[in-house]
């Protein structure tokens, strides 16, 4: 058995990342843009992934949730209502000798400043506010402000009387959505972990005032129970309650599920109780009625919302950093290997052949075009075979396919397993079978 050498860093995942094309610097070769990243062919595969394994979770997996896809640029009204406008700011200070700015709450304001060490420079703190502002049509006029939405909530919010009124789902359900959002973020850092451009994966909960207890324990229990799914070390993942201090003034409870990330703990999801302060805001300022009739009881009321808040492109860092591992292997060789859950692998299976002559290349192309339908396969030819795994290894394929003289014999392949390099012989028209059962009985060692 491997043994595990050196923990994870954020460089050596930057590093991997850009060399395996999973991230790469936005606009890099203009000296790139602060905090923003563009996903590579591997990248965007894994957050496609995630993604999917998320909607599967959420849609297909609950009877009673159903998707949205909601523009960017909302009425401004929305942001007045949902209490951006005035409240989504956070406390700047700049330093009056090197210029730098920090969020007031982040640092200390009776220390040096910790860019230029210089001591009692810090401005007076003021409130940024972290929405993107552009203006709708030719005229620059504040008239035509529009917000790039900080959260896929709203769009939420504002659609549950369509959603009620033309998809016959009744309370309790949820609506789930993923897109992206946009904050002003002043401190971006840690890589692709906060940035001003991210996506988001929320699912807002409708539920009877009264119930609203019961089901947050229910969301908070799935929640955690499926990052388990997605093959996530328990040991690295932990809840945080919000304390009466950090817990936004519409919340009733709030409880954030943190991520052991290389800078440490950090929040991935956060599942809250958020009352019936969404519908009721937009009741007040769109004047349209939000309330819910209750066909059996006859009770008219406005629902109380249970919010699971998950950020996609955060989700895939985490992915990357619980996944990563060097190895110490037997014959002295180090080897990194990406264990992701095979079902969110950018590459599921890659096809080997042994030796390109012989008809051997010939066959491994057959064998590509079965499972090409059913998996995203990846066909490699070139180099060592021991070079062709670790390269397999490194993006985390989970199963290797070798094609050699055997099997033209008898129709056989070996199939190998990234994470204990083990391999066994299976006849060729039995591999997507075996392939499909190991995706599902998947349990990382
Ligand atoms: P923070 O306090 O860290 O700024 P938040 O508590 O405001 O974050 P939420 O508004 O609850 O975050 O957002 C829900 C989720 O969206 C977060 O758990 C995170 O996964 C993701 N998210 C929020 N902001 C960013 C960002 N700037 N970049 C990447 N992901 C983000």
């Amino acid at each position: 058995m491997a043994e595990k050498t050196a923990e994870v860093t954020m460089d050596k995942l930057v590093s991997l990342c850009k060399r395996r094309g999973f991230v790469f610097q936005s606009s890099e070769i203009y000296g790139g843009l602060s905090s923003a990243w563009d996903y590579g062919p591997m990248g965007v595969e894994l957050k496609k992934n995630i993604q999917n394994f998320w909607w599967k979770e959420m849609t297909q997996l609950h009877e009673n949730i159903v998707g949205l896809d909601a523009a960017i640029m909302m009425h401004p009204k929305v942001w007045e209502a949902s209490g951006h406008v005035a409240n989504f700011s956070d406390p700047l200070v700049d330093c009056k000798e090197c210029k730098n700015r920090f969020r007031a709450d982040h640092i200390d304001l009776s220390a040096p400043c910790p860019v230029c060490g210089n001591s009692g420079t810090f401005t007076e703190p003021r409130q940024f506010n972290l929405m993107f502002q552009t203006h709708l049509g030719p005229v620059k006029d504040d008239k035509n402000i529009v917000y790039l939405r900080p959260e896929t909530a709203q769009g939420i919010f504002v659609n549950f009387r369509n959603v009620v009124q033309t998809s016959r789902v009744k309370i309790p359900f949820g609506i789930a959505q993923v897109g992206k959002a946009f904050r002003n973020e002043i401190v971006t850092k840690n890589f692709i972990f906060r940035t001003c451009e991210f996506e988001q994966m929320e699912m807002q909960f409708f539920v009877k005032p009264g119930s609203d207890d019961e089901w947050f324990n229910y969301w908070r229990e799935q929640r955690m129970g499926y990052y388990k799914k997605l093959g996530i070390r328990s040991d690295r993942l932990r809840w945080h309650q919000h304390g009466s201090d950090e817990l936004a003034h519409y919340a009733k409870d709030a409880y954030d599920i943190e991520y052991f990330f290389p800078m440490g703990w950090q929040e991935l999801e956060g599942v809250h109780n958020r009352t019936d302060f969404d519908l009721g805001r937009h009741q007040e300022f769109s004047g349209k009625d939000q309330t819910y009739l209750e066909d059996q009881t006859k009770e008219r009321y406005v629902p109380y919302v249970i919010e699971t808040s998950a950020g996609l492109t955060r989700s895939v860092l985490m992915v990357l950093s619980d996944a990563y591992e060097e190895e110490q292997l037997e014959d002295g060789d180090v080897r990194t290997v990406m264990h992701f859950h095979p079902a969110i692998a950018p590459i599921t299976v890659a096809i080997l052949p042994l030796v390109k002559k012989d008809g051997i290349a010939e066959l491994a192309k057959e064998i590509e075009a079965d499972l090409r339908e059913d998996f995203n396969v990846f066909y490699d030819q070139s180099g060592a075979i021991g070079r062709r795994y670790r390269r397999q290894d490194e993006g985390g394929t989970p199963y290797c396919v070798t094609v050699d003289y055997d099997s033209k014999e008898d129709g056989t392949v070996t199939l190998r397993f990234r994470d204990s390099m083990e391999q066994v012989r299976v006849h060729r028209n039995e591999l997507a079978a075996r392939i499909r059962k190991e995706i599902k009985e998947y349990k990382r060692v």
